[in-house]
């Protein structure tokens, strides 16, 4: 298989396309995917086509040579959490089993343009977490330890070291002065819809089918084992099943007749009109609950903490953009000078532990992926990666082996809350 599989159908994307297309009026470029009907059947069936499934679809492909897979998706590629995250990476976490697989993400990160031949615009501009209290200093200075066992790179900085590193923040607040930070220099943002879209071709010229607009609506099994799904354009046979769907994914199980141990609920986010360069960090203060964060167009791109109810809408509210400027503005004032352009919301699927669950059903040859909360964006690649083995092989590896559901019964959280309070 070539390394970039996605040349074969679309061309290869390189500065010589650009200058070819330019000539001829890009009148040459391929769709980047097929928009194929469904087959009666395929050897695998992956629900949900964000980030975590089609990068499942991917690693099958390329690790596993299994290729006769239909990603299914009741809306369009990308279009749910995927492409409404704030786009942070960071392996900085404290139990091993998530610095494992989230290190393995930003590895995988590192080098994904190349790999997919898609510009994913990775940019690892550094990500801070701000100590805003003596409880975050104790936690964060205990990260780093932790982070060094684990081989992640991270530190402890100053308060004095943050101002010059970022002269629009004010370490001086009367209520919640900056006390010091975690800083990984490896962290940092991708474009979220590029995530999408890159894997998206290049499963496509692998073969496999991407079906949009297809809702899943009903799963048939035989002697406990998965036989079909029924969606929107007909029964669909296949020899296993991998539900890949975020907040939907306990409303998917019910229908295997099994439950999940998920809270679904919707998590916002806004950005401000564009203005000049003036934060090329990003920065998560998770005392008051806000993270921020520059993008290319200039927009101070911002988060807050979930709806304190379960729903699911996938819309912002109008409280919410008040609380969370409110919540930032001792520590950067500028943001009260600054007009919110737009805000939105995703619905965020939440464990107990705050850990994401790559596990077996009681169902056969069902799997999940999910879980991933506030903050499955930046564990994509590695979500993908050790799904993948965990569909092809039946059984978990190493990466996914601390995240079944298991854990929920045996009471061996991985517990992240207490680590950090969030995990975007
Ligand atoms: C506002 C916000 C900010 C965030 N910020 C960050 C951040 O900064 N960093 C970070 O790492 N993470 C962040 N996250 C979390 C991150 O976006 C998610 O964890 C991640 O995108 C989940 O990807 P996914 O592929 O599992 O789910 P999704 O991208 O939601 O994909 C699931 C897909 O399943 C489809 N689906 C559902 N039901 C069905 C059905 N019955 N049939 C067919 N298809 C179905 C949906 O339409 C959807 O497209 C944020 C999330 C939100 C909402």
């Amino acid at each position: 298989m070539s390394a970039n599989p996605a040349s074969k159908s679309t061309g290869r994307y390189s500065v010589f396309a650009i200058a070819r297309e330019a000539m001829r009026l890009h009148s040459g470029w391929k769709r980047a995917w097929a928009s194929p009907e469904p087959k009666k059947k395929y050897q695998v069936v992956i629900v949900g086509a964000g980030g975590h499934g089609l990068a499942t679809a991917y690693y099958l492909g390329k690790n596993f040579g299994i290729t006769d897979i239909a990603i299914i998706e009741k809306g369009w590629l990308g279009g749910g959490n995927t492409g409404r995250n704030t786009t942070i990476i960071r392996s900085n976490y404290l139990q091993d089993p998530s610095a494992a697989i989230y290190d393995k993400a930003l590895k995988l990160y590192e080098n994904l343009s190349q790999d997919l031949n898609y510009n994913v615009m990775f940019s690892p501009r550094g990500l801070l977490m701000l100590a805003q209290t003596e409880h975050e200093v104790r936690g964060y200075k205990r990260t780093v330890y932790a982070n060094q066992l684990q081989n992640v790179s991270t530190e402890w900085v100053t308060p004095e070291r943050i101002k010059k590193m970022l002269p629009i923040i004010n370490i001086d607040g009367p209520r919640y002065p900056v006390l010091g930070g975690l800083y990984q220099e490896r962290g940092g943002t991708a474009r979220h819809d590029a995530v999408a879209w890159g894997y998206a071709r290049a499963c496509s010229a692998m073969g496999m089918h991407i079906i949009q607009n297809c809702e899943m609506t009903g799963i048939e099994t035989e002697s406990g084992r998965v036989r079909a799904v029924n969606t929107g354009k007909g029964r669909i046979e296949c020899d296993k099943l991998a539900l890949v769907v975020a907040g939907h994914s306990s409303v998917l199980a019910e229908k295997a007749g099994f439950r999940l141990p998920i809270e679904s609920m919707a998590l916002q986010a806004l950005v401000s009109e564009p203005i000049k360069p003036c934060c090329d960090l990003v920065i998560m203060a998770n005392t008051v609950h806000g993270y921020l964060s520059q993008s290319d167009k200039g927009e101070m791109v911002i988060g807050g903490g979930t709806d304190g109810f379960n729903n699911y809408s996938q819309r912002g509210s109008w409280q919410h953009v008040e609380e969370t400027i409110r919540a930032l503005i001792e520590t950067f004032p500028m943001l009260s000078r600054l007009k919110m352009l737009r805000q939105w919301g995703g619905i965020v699927d939440m464990t107990g532990d705050r850990s994401p669950i790559l596990s077996t059903t009681p169902v056969e040859n069902i799997f999940v992926n999910c879980g991933w909360g506030t903050g499955g964006f930046k564990a994509i690649p590695g979500s993908g990666w050790a799904m993948a083995e965990l569909v092809a092989k039946g059984q978990p590896g190493p990466l996914a082996a601390d995240f079944g559901l298991n854990r929920f019964r045996e009471g061996r959280f991985i517990d992240e809350s207490v680590a950090a309070g969030v995990a975007h």
